[in-house]
């Protein structure tokens, strides 16, 4: 491949300077999409990664060398990034590009309805409304020869003239027009350049295939925030299902008179025994592994079912049965959800899928209420499986993020061909006294040291390094338990909002805008602690990062069911991978909420010993290098002041 003169790439560049390394990175994501290989780019935060790769494309599309551009990332925030770049790029450059914004069918929808349901309710009801002609809005979007409507074609033109058309934009225009937005935004999208979206615009072939209309291998795919894209593709093909799911399936039985020959009672006094067991030896939240015959054995003797291929046979009527219940619900005008119909198809997929990578386990927890519930699960633990095919056989692919601190681990266990890789490692961009890394050598959240006294000692220690922080603090913990343990003695007047499972990001960024001394308290890899960009007028917000403990991944049956998976297939590097690895992620991903523009200043703790141990040497130098360990707690409290005191 030849060499393309810089004044082809900077063409589409839309600010007056580059960042530093931003231009090696254009030049880079241009020779990816170019010749059609697959980069893996480690870019530090601030180094503008969004227009770079837009702008590396770019020229390879006006020279020819590319396929359509999907860009895919895990938040609406990041997508947002990508929307307003694309602007600002038309704006400058004059170029004549489409492109589109996507958000899912669910939250473009204009039925009312559509809001308070879970995804696959919605699905099912969006579905059969669809199949029986019913929905008024989809009806709009086509005539009668199934092409675009007159309305859907002004809709389309009117997003066509903008150029980046962005979801939020095409559904006011078709609420007015009284059109299916997600239809019209798909007709936009069929023929746009590019097309920004969720992961699963890339992951599901399905979805992909209904939006693009394009074979894989014409296509130039760009992961953003790659790091997540391990458990992001395990997680797609993996289900959970609750006693609360079993106890509500069991009441829509009765009042919609459905025989289901004994199979949810059955099923629900089988997980609450299993789930008692496992509260007696493990306590809340771990997981103990349990067989996919057990389960199946059991239920064929409950119900009475001949064999596995009946019980299938009872499991897939259910489905049907729960599919009914949210239409006759819908038609009532009520909330169109059916918990029969998600039990039965989590029941399907425990039956169907044999394959070795899946793990089924049961757990005990508890709810909002303090109530205990039994949790059964079934886990896909070979992320390759769902995303290879599709890094693999697109034209080109891009995993980038600002934590891909070891490539070759996302190269193994996404399944990367190694043949077609080319690395760009970039170095942090934000000078290093901007932040001071600390480490409380007095306490850990090892698991075989943890004591109730121990615990209280890191919440009585958190109390005081509060006092001495002058701004915003997030504290992330290795898990919700001992997030609940320790914050219940940490005493602060400080506002507080605790992490609860499925918490929006918009909570916790309005929460802080709300007060400059907030206290977030967070797990690692939860919400609040990756991909949300916790910044108020382009200036991070966050004086402290505290990280309780390394967040290892937990001890549990489950996590040794990965290991053991890992070293038949990856060897001696099967607990690097399944531990290491993930802990520095997370480590990395909670810090990194902290600095945020070349202007932000704060403090990193880590509140466990092993940090300036053994661990230390897996961290990057640039972590190594100033990082300071205390066990004397006015030794912390005194660099902290004196650090945020310099800067005031
Ligand atoms: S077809 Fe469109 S408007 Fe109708 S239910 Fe589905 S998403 Fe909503």
């Amino acid at each position: 491949m030849m060499a393309v003169p810089w004044s082809a790439l900077e063409r589409f560049f839309p600010y007056p300077s580059y960042r530093l390394y931003q231009q090696e990175l254009i030049r880079f994501v241009y020779k990816v999409f170019a010749d059609g290989s697959i980069g893996i780019i480690h870019a530090p935060t601030g180094i503008g990664k969004s227009v770079s790769i837009l702008v590396g494309w770019l020229a390879a599309w006006q020279t020819g060398n590319s396929g359509r551009l999907l860009v895919v990332t895990r938040t609406k925030s990041q997508l947002e990034i990508y929307a307003r770049e694309l602007r600002r790029i038309k704006e400058c450059s004059g170029l004549d590009f489409t492109a589109a914004v996507v958000k899912g069918r669910q939250s473009m929808c204009l039925q009312k309805w559509s809001q308070n349901l879970n995804y696959r309710d919605f699905l099912s009801v969006c579905r059969r409304l669809r199949r029986e002609g019913e929905c008024k809005y989809y009806n709009a979007v086509y005539d009668e020869r199934g092409r675009a409507s007159r309305a859907a074609v002004s809709a389309l033109k009117m997003a066509a003239m903008e150029g980046v058309a962005s979801a939020d934009e095409l559904r006011q225009v078709c609420s007015e027009l009284r059109l299916c937005p997600y239809e019209v935004m798909k007709l936009h999208a069929r023929y746009a350049d590019i097309v920004c979206g969720s992961y699963n615009y890339a992951l599901m072939e399905g979805v992909r295939g209904a939006l693009l209309r394009q074979s894989l291998h014409r296509l130039d795919i760009v992961f953003d925030e790659a790091h997540s894209l391990p458990e992001y593709a395990a997680g797609l093909l993996s289900d959970e299902l609750t006693t609360t799911s079993l106890s509500r399936a069991q009441r829509e039985i009765t009042t919609y008179e459905v025989d289901d020959w004994g199979l949810v009672g059955a099923l629900q006094k089988i997980l609450s025994r299993w789930s008692k067991n496992v509260y007696q030896n493990y306590g809340l939240d771990r997981e103990a592994l349990v067989k996919r015959d057990t389960l199946i054995e059991e239920l064929i003797e409950e119900t009475g079912t001949k064999d596995e291929t009946e019980l299938l046979t009872l499991v897939q009527g259910l489905i049907d049965e729960g599919d009914a219940i949210r239409w006759r619900r819908s038609l009532q005008g009520k909330r169109a959800i059916s918990y029969l119909a998600s039990c039965a198809e989590f029941l399907q997929a425990w039956i169907v899928h044999t394959e070795p990578y899946y793990v089924r386990y049961v757990m005990a927890l508890e709810d909002a209420r303090g109530r205990r519930r039994g949790l059964l699960g079934l886990r896909c633990i070979d992320p390759s499986i769902a995303a290879s095919p599709v890094i693999n056989g697109a034209r080109a692919t891009v995993l980038m993020s600002g934590t891909l601190w070891s490539m070759d681990y996302y190269i193994d266990v996404l399944g990367v061909d190694r043949e077609r890789v080319r690395r760009l490692n970039i170095p942090p961009v934000y000078p290093p006294e901007n932040r001071l890394i600390l480490v409380d050598t007095a306490v850990t959240t090892k698991y075989e040291e943890r004591r109730p006294e121990l615990l209280k000692e890191i919440a009585r220690r958190l109390t005081e390094i509060l006092e001495v922080v002058p701004g915003r603090v997030a504290i992330y913990f290795p898990s919700y338990e001992l997030m609940k343990t320790i914050m219940r003695d940490v005493e602060t007047s400080r506002p507080i909002l605790m992490e609860r499972h499925g918490m929006k990001h918009e909570e916790a960024i309005s929460f802080l805008s709300s007060s400059h001394t907030g206290l977030i308290a967070g797990v690692a890899r939860g919400k609040l602690s990756e991909g949300v960009d916790m910044v108020e007028n382009g200036r991070g917000m966050l004086k402290a990062v505290i990280i309780v403990g390394l967040p290892y991944p937990r001890k549990s049956e489950l996590q040794e069911a990965i290991s053991r998976y890992y070293r038949q297939k990856y060897g001696a590097r099967a607990r690097k991978y399944a531990y290491e690895l993930p802990c520095l992620t997370a480590l990395a991903q909670a810090a990194g909420r902290l600095i945020r523009s070349p202007a932000d200043r704060g403090v990193i703790l880590i509140m466990d010993r092993r940090a300036a141990t053994s661990f230390k040497r897996k961290l990057p130098p640039d972590w190594r290098r100033g990082m300071k360990a205390y066990q004397d707690l006015r030794k912390i409290k005194d660099e902290i002041s004196n650090f945020l005191h310099n800067i005031n």
